[in-house]
C-alpha cells in the first residue's frame, strides 16, 4: 500500500487538474514504483465525505466535498440554517461559562489555564465520558461547511482548536480527556478501554473521521496526524487485547473512522485492524444482543439491540465490505437490512422504537434473554408516543443506507437515504437551528404522562448526553454529498433538490450540471447540462420506489425518452451529452394516505399522510378551539388527493402544509374505571384540517402532535 504523502496535496492545483483516480492507473503507478524503487505515488483523490473510489466492492463513489452544493429549496434553507445557526450557536455553547465539557475538557487536558475568551478553567473533567467524540462531530461540520463555503473564518478556528487537541492527546496517541485529567488530580489510572461505559473508541472514532474530513476539506495535516497517532494507539493495544476488551465498541464509530482513515493515507494497517477488530467482536464471552455480540455476526438474522451501536456497526461492516468483499459478513448485512426496512422501519425513516425492552423477546431460550435499551424492539413493534427513535440512530442508518447503496447500486437504498435525511434528521432539530430532540416520537399527547428519561420537547443544551446534536448538525452539513453518484460512465442522481454540481470523474473527465426544481413539493426537476465530457455517459435518474406506476415522464431536450421510468430503480440516459443539454424529470405525485401492515398494532385502522417524501403530522395548534387532537380522524372516503398544497413560513422556514378534510369523533361514556368507554354511533364532525411537515412540527410552542390518525 501506498505511504501518505501529504506535501504532494495541493488543493488549488488538484482541484485544477483533478488527477486520475482509476484504479489501473493506481496499480500501475504502485507496480512501477514497486519495480523501480523509486518514491510510491502521492495519494490522488480521497476527498469525498466518504471516499469510496477506490474501493473495489463500491459501485458508486462520492463526488470530493464542495462539489456538490445545494442552491435553493428545502435544504438550501437547512444549509443556510447550519452555517448561520447550527454550527455557531453550536460553538457558543461549548464556552458558555454555565456549560463545562465538551470543548472545555480538551482546554484542560492541554494544560490550558483558560478558554480562549479567557475564563478561568477548573482542571476537571465535566460532562459525560463521550463528550470527545460529540465535540469532533461538530468539528467535522465545521469542516464539511469549509469545504462548502471557503470561509476563511471556519478554517481560522479549525486552526485554533487543533493544536488544544494534539496536546491533549498522550505521547503514545491514547486521546481520552477524562482519563487524562483524572491522572493530572492524581486519581486512579484506570486501564485503558477497561470500561465500556467509557466510549473510548467512540471518541477515536469521530476524531479519525473528522480528521479525513478536515484533511480532505483543507488540505491540511495536523488533525490527521492526531488520528493517526490515535490508530496506532489502538494498533499497538489491540495486538494483546483479550475478545472481552472487543466489548469497548459501543457504539463504534471507529470502523468507520479506521477504514476513513485508510483511505485517506492508503496505509492498509488501518483496515487490517478495523477487520481484527470487527472479528474480535465474534469471540466476545458473554455477549449481548444490547451490543450486538450475543452471537457472531454472521449468525444474526436481524437487527437487535440498541440503534445507534446497531446502525453504526452495520455501516462499519459496511465499510469493510467495500474494502474486502467478506460474503458472509455481505449477505448477513443484507439480510439485516432487510429485517429493518420491512419490519422495524418508522414512515419517517426512523429507528430503534424501545426506550427499554428485552432480546429476544419471548424467546423460548429463556436464558438468553437479556435487557436492551434505546433499542430495535420486535419486529412490527413501532410505538408511537413512547418511541424513542434516537436522533444518532437516525444518522447512523443514514450513514449505513448510503453505504449500502454504494455497495449495490439499488436504487431502494437511495430511498432510505431520502426518507430519513427529508423526515428522521430534519425533525431533529428546531427550525432555526438551535434547538434538538434526543428521542423523536411521532405522536405526543399531554395526557399521556409515563415518565420518559428524555424532554418531549426540543432542547438547546441535553446535558446529560450531548451525542445528537452535533451528529444532527454534521448530517445536515453534508446532505448534499449523498446526491450524486459517480461511477466510471456513469452519473447518478440520488436525491433531488435545487442543486448545483460541478466534478470530475476518477478519469478526470468534467461534468458540471444544474438541478432546477422545488422538490420535494413538487416533483418537476430540471437538470441542465453546463458542461460535459467528450465522451458519452449513463445519467441514472432514480424514480423513487414511494412514486406510483406510470407518473414519471423522462424528457431529453423536450423530447420523450425511450423507456418507461420504473418506481425503485434508476432511469437511464447512456448517450453524449452537451453542454445546454436539458432533461426534465416530472414525478407526478398527490397527497396519499399511508397505512402500515396488519402487524404493526400500534397503527391499526390509522393512516398517516405523504407527500412525495415528505410525512406529514397533525399539530394542535391547527386545530380549531375545542378540539382534542387525541379526537381528531381522516375520512376513508376523502383520499388524500383532497389535500391541497399551500406554502407557508413556520418559525422563518419556508415549507407546504397540506388543508384538507378531518373528523372530529364523538366520546363515548366512559366506564367507571375510566381504561374503557361505549363507543358513541353518533356521526363524527366534519372540519378542515392543516397538516405540517413532521419535521416542522414542536416550532410553535408545547403542542400536541401525531403523525397516525384513525380512518373512520
Ligand atoms: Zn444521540
Amino acid at each position: 500500500m501506498t505511504p501518505f504523502a501529504p506535501d504532494a496535496f495541493d488543493p488549488a492545483g488538484a482541484r485544477r487538474t483533478r488527477p486520475g483516480r482509476l484504479r489501473w492507473w493506481w496499480c500501475l503507478m504502485g507496480w512501477l514504483c514497486a519495480l523501480g524503487g523509486g518514491p510510491a505515488p502521492a495519494l490522488a483523490g480521497a476527498r469525498a465525505l466518504v471516499d469510496m473510489v477506490k474501493s473495489p466492492e463500491a459501485r458508486m463513489y462520492q463526488p470530493d466535498l464542495g462539489d456538490a452544493h445545494w442552491t435553493g429549496g428545502l435544504w438550501g434553507g437547512r444549509a443556510a440554517v447550519c452555517r448561520d445557526a447550527m454550527i455557531p450557536t453550536m460553538w457558543a455553547l461549548f464556552q458558555d461559562e454555565n456549560r463545562e465539557g465538551d470543548w472545555t475538557n480538551f482546554l484542560a487536558a492541554a494544560g490550558k489555564a483558560e478558554t480562549f475568551d479567557g475564563r478561568r478553567l477548573d482542571g476537571r473533567h465535566h460532562g459525560p465520558p463521550f463528550s470527545d467524540g460529540d465535540f469532533f462531530k461538530w468539528f467535522e461540520a465545521v469542516a464539511q461547511m469549509y469545504a462548502s463555503t471557503h470561509d476563511p473564518q471556519l478554517d481560522a478556528l479549525m486552526d485554533r482548536i487543533i493544536p488544544v487537541v494534539a496536546a491533549a492527546q498522550r505521547p503514545d496517541g491514547y486521546l481520552f480527556t477524562e482519563a487524562t485529567l483524572a491522572a493530572r488530580a492524581g486519581g486512579p489510572a484506570g486501564r485503558e478501554f477497561g470500561d465500556p461505559g467509557h466510549f473510548e473508541t467512540y471518541n477515536l472514532g469521530h476524531l479519525m473521521t473528522a480528521a479525513c474530513v478536515h484533511y480532505r476539506a483543507t488540505g491540511k495535516t495536523a488533525l490527521l496526524d492526531v488520528a493517526r497517532k490515535a490508530a496506532g494507539f489502538l494498533e499497538t493495544f489491540y495486538r494483546q487485547a483479550s475478545p472481552a476488551l472487543a466489548r469497548s465498541a459501543i457504539c463504534p464509530s471507529h470502523y468507520m473512522g479506521l477504514i476513513e482513515l485508510y483511505r485517506t493515507t492508503g496505509d492498509a494497517q488501518y483496515l487490517a485492524l478495523a477487520r481484527r477488530l470487527i472479528e474480535l467482536r465474534d469471540q466476545v464471552p458473554d455477549g449481548t444482543d444490547q451490543n450486538q455480540d450475543r452471537v457472531p455476526f454472521t449468525a444474526m438474522t436481524g437487527a437487535v439491540g440498541h440503534a445507534v451501536r446497531a446502525n453504526y456497526l452495520y455501516a462499519g461492516v459496511a465499510d469493510l465490505v467495500a474494502e474486502t468483499g467478506d460474503p458472509a459478513r455481505w449477505a448477513t448485512l443484507q439480510q439485516i437490512a432487510r429485517d429493518v426496512y420491512e419490519r422495524k422501519l418508522y414512515l419517517t425513516g426512523e429507528t430503534g422504537a424501545l426506550y427499554d425492552g428485552a432480546s429476544p423477546d419471548g424467546s423460548a431460550d429463556h436464558a438468553a434473554i437479556g435487557l436492551v435499551a434505546q433499542a430495535y424492539g420486535r419486529d412490527y413493534q413501532l410505538p408511537n408516543l413512547t418511541a424513542y427513535n434516537e436522533s444518532c440512530a437516525t444518522v447512523g442508518y443514514v450513514l449505513w443506507t448510503w453505504r449500502m447503496l454504494a455497495l449495490t447500486g439499488d436504487a431502494r437504498y437511495a430511498d432510505l437515504v431520502e426518507r430519513s435525511l427529508y423526515n428522521g434528521v430534519l425533525a431533529g432539530v428546531s427550525l432555526d437551528g438551535t434547538r434538538f430532540f434526543y428521542t423523536n416520537p411521532l405522536r405526543k399527547l399531554h395526557d399521556f404522562a409515563w415518565p420518559l428519561r428524555w424532554s418531549r420537547d426540543r432542547q438547546e443544551n441535553i446535558p446529560e448526553s450531548f451525542c445528537c446534536p452535533p451528529n444532527l448538525v454534521r448530517t445536515i452539513a453534508e446532505a448534499q454529498d449523498y446526491i450524486y453518484g459517480l461511477a466510471p460512465g456513469a452519473l447518478w442522481v440520488n436525491l433531488y433538490g435545487a442543486s448545483t454540481l460541478d466534478t470530475a470523474w476518477s478519469d478526470g473527465a468534467r461534468i458540471k450540471l444544474h438541478q432546477e426544481t422545488d422538490y420535494p413539493w413538487s416533483g418537476a426537476v430540471r437538470l441542465v447540462v453546463d458542461a460535459a465530457p467528450d465522451r458519452p455517459f449513463a445519467l441514472r435518474l432514480r424514480i423513487p420506489g414511494w412514486s406510483r406506476p406510470g407518473a414519471t415522464t423522462v424528457r431529453v431536450n423536450g423530447e420523450p425518452a425511450a423507456g418507461t421510468p420504473q418506481p425503485g430503480t434508476y432511469f437511464e440516459l447512456a448517450r453524449p451529452w452537451r453542454a445546454g443539454d436539458v432533461v426534465e424529470l416530472d414525478i407526478r405525485f398527490q397527497p396519499e394516505l399511508i397505512e402500515a401492515g396488519p402487524l404493526v398494532e400500534d397503527t391499526l385502522n390509522q393512516a398517516a399522510v405523504r407527500n412525495g417524501p415528505i410525512v406529514y403530522c397533525l399539530e394542535s395548534n391547527d386545530l380549531p378551539a375545542g378540539v382534542r387532537l387525541e379526537d381528531v380522524a381522516l375520512p376513508l372516503a376523502a383520499g388524500g388527493d383532497r389535500f391541497t398544497m399551500s406554502r407557508r413560513r413556520i418559525a422563518g422556514a419556508d415549507l407546504a402544509v397540506l388543508t384538507g378534510p378531518g373528523l372530529v369523533l364523538p366520546r363515548g361514556r366512559p366506564e367507571p374505571d375510566g381504561l374503557y368507554r361505549e363507543v358513541d354511533s353518533a356521526p363524527p364532525r366534519p372540519i378542515t384540517l392543516t397538516l405540517i411537515p413532521y419535521y416542522a412540527w414542536d416550532n410553535r410552542g408545547d403542542t400536541e402532535m401525531s403523525v397516525w390518525l384513525p380512518v373512520r
